[in-house]
C-alpha cells in the first residue's frame, strides 16, 4: 500500500519533471529524458524495495548461517560414518573394509 502510494507520487513527480524537461529541452531530448525518467523511476523504486527486502532477509540469514554450518558438519559426519557396507562379489560376505576379509577380493558392491 505504502509502496503503491509512493509509486504514484513518483509517477506524478516524474510527469511534472518530464513536462518541465520538455519545456526546457528541445523536442527529441525532452521526450527522451521524460521516457528515461519513466523507465528509471520504477527501476529505482524496485531497487529500493529489493534492498529493503534483502536487508530483512540478511538479518534472518545471519542467524541461519549457523544452521548451514551445522548442516555442513552433518554432511562431514556422514562421510566419516562407517554406514556403508560392501558385499563381496566373489563370496558374498558383507564387510566394512577396502578388501574382503575372507577371500581378499576387492570386487565389491556398496550396500546402504
Ligand atoms: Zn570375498
Amino acid at each position: 500500500m505504502i509502496n503503491y502510494k509512493s509509486y504514484l507520487i513518483f509517477l506524478f513527480a516524474s510527469l511534472a519533471i518530464s513536462i518541465g524537461l520538455q519545456m526546457i529541452l528541445p523536442f527529441p531530448y525532452g521526450l527522451g529524458a521524460a521516457l528515461a525518467l519513466f523507465i528509471a523511476f520504477p527501476l529505482i523504486l524496485r531497487k529500493r524495495m529489493m534492498n529493503r527486502m534483502r536487508g530483512g532477509f540478511g538479518s534472518g540469514s545471519g542467524s541461519g548461517s549457523g544452521n548451514s554450518g551445522g548442516l555442513g558438519g552433518l554432511f562431514g559426519q556422514n562421510s566419516d560414518k562407517p554406514g556403508i557396507k560392501y558385499e563381496c562379489l566373489v563370496c558374498h560376505k558383507v564387510y566394512n573394509a577396502r578388501e574382503c576379509p575372507r577371500c581378499g577380493s576387492s570386487m565389491k558392491r556398496a550396500m546402504f
